[in-house]
């Protein structure tokens, strides 16, 4: 008999467990309260990527992972995640510098060696002008373009839902959960069923189902709230712009025929969030306008929402704490605390050995 299991969440993480579990011969049962991808999955910034500021944390092997998955995304959706130029100027007053990013650049070039991406390049100041001719040329001192991936997360999120589903994982939106516990129940309403393993992959609600539940776990999360606002003016090309003095780096993004400029990094109390706020927007302005010849208004903004990050609690300040995920399980209870987009099949991997051990 194949071992039932329920997997709480249709954001990316709980999809992609769902469809390895039932590739692994599972009869898979997904819950998702609301709509897939209706959360933090469908609230990011559309990258495909490895991650250059983990590379400032000495993460590695987590870069070297996400860049491999960053190839397979590619290869299996190539009509809905493609391959990205950024262009990374540099200005005299940026924190970073030239020789720092390109010692990273290299590094990332290296770790994404075999994944068929063209490698960073070194710009002179009219190269990025002549990539990005709004950009403002005082005390730009040159830059670098690298390479890396964007997807529409929603579409890409709602392809992988349609391949488990043809994997034989039974999807239900709409079905929110109450109630869990250790020995494989799951109360839905009025419905109570208890499954042979139950994976909590309700994303930044994880830590809180379980504190509903009464289960105890040894990982708390930390909340962050990232904000995009979406403007109308096209952006000729992707690029990345340092923030300043907190070193935050925030990217410009062609979308939709306008640009995606985000994000922010605002700690929370809680999962809730209430979308940007006006402060928020200011900053992202002000990061961009900062550096181009024209200055974008509040009424070029046609869009503008948040996601928040489940961060796995681990360091004092939220930029610092890890966003690796963990995992743990309890009697027949699995539950899965932050990840990454990208990551995603990576972690999945890894949640169904443990499902299945
Ligand atoms: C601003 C921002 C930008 C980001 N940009 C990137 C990026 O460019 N690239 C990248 O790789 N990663 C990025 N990330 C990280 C990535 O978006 C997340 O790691 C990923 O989307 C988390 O997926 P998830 O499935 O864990 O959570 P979610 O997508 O939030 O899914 C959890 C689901 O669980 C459901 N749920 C909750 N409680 C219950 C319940 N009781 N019963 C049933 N269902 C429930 C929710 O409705 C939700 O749909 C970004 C994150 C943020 C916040």
């Amino acid at each position: 008999m194949p071992l039932q299991i329920a997997v709480i969440g249709g954001g990316i993480n709980g999809v992609m467990i769902a469809w390895q579990l039932a590739q692994a011969g599972a009869r898979v049962t997904l819950l998702e309260r609301g709509a897939l991808m209706g959360a933090t999955s469908s609230a990011s910034s559309k990258m495909l990527h490895g991650g250059l500021r983990y590379l400032e944390h000495g993460r590695l092997h987590y870069v070297r992972e996400a860049l491999q998955e960053r190839a397979w995304w590619l290869a299996q959706a190539p009509h809905l995640a493609e391959p990205l130029k950024l262009v990374f100027p540099i200005w005299h007053d940026d924190p970073r510098g030239a020789w720092m990013l390109g010692a990273g650049l290299t590094l990332y070039d290296f770790l994404a060696h075999g994944s068929g991406l063209p490698d960073s390049e070194r710009l002179r100041a009219a190269q990025v002008l002549a990539e990005h001719p709004d950009l403002r040329r005082e005390g730009l001192r040159g830059g670098y373009a690298y390479w890396d991936a964007r997807m529409d997360d929603h579409a890409l999120g709602l392809w992988a839902a349609d391949q488990a589903r043809a994997a034989g994982v039974e999807i239900h939106e709409h079905a929110a959960v109450d109630r869990i516990d250790t020995q494989g129940l799951v109360v839905n309403g009025d419905t109570s069923r208890t499954y042979d393993r139950v994976v909590n992959a309700a994303g930044p609600w994880a830590a809180g189902l379980l504190v509903a539940s009464g289960v105890s776990s040894s990982h708390a999360l930390q909340w962050v709230r990232g904000s995009h606002i979406q403007l109308k003016r096209p952006c000729t090309s992707a690029c990345v712009l340092q923030a300043g003095a907190d070193k935050r780096i925030v990217f410009v993004l062609p979308w939709q025929g306008g640009s995606l400029v985000g994000t922010t990094e605002v700690e929370q109390e809680g999962p809730e969030h209430q979308g940007p706020t006006d402060a928020e927007v200011g900053y992202l302005l002000g990061i961009v306008n900062r550096r181009l010849i024209t200055p974008f208004t509040p009424a070029d903004i046609v869009a503008r929402f948040s996601g928040v990050r489940a961060i796995v609690k681990s360091a004092n300040s939220a930029s610092q704490a890890s966003r690796e995920a963990a995992v743990e399980r309890r009697g027949r209870l699995v539950s899965v605390f932050g990840g990454k987009w990208t990551t995603a099949r990576a972690l999945a991997r890894e949640v169904a050995k443990l499902t299945l051990a």
